[in-house]
């Protein structure tokens, strides 16, 4: 039996986070990229929080982070409203 370690689970979560960001870079849809930081995120995190241009999103995980669960920043689009 293989233990399931956390370092397969971060790296797993990295490239999930690396996909979503390839993902929303391509939209043309998406104007912004907002990260998202739980209230209760190391200071690392914190200060990763906030929205970006497709060009200065950082990469998540987080270098750096000391969230007891690992980092749990995640990306979030913000779409240009396209009206009819
Ligand atoms: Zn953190």
């Amino acid at each position: 039996m293989t233990a399931y370690s956390p370092d397969a689970r971060i790296a797993k979560r990295a490239q999930e986070l690396a996909r979503s960001l390839a993902q929303l870079k391509d939209n043309p849809r998406v104007l912004n990229i907002r990260v998202i930081v739980p209230p209760e995120a190391c200071p690392v995190c914190q200060e990763v929080a906030g929205t970006y241009s497709k060009e200065t999103a950082p990469a998540l995980p987080t270098e750096g982070c000391s969230c007891p669960r690992g980092s749990e920043a995640f990306y979030q689009p913000m779409l240009s409203e396209i009206y009819p």
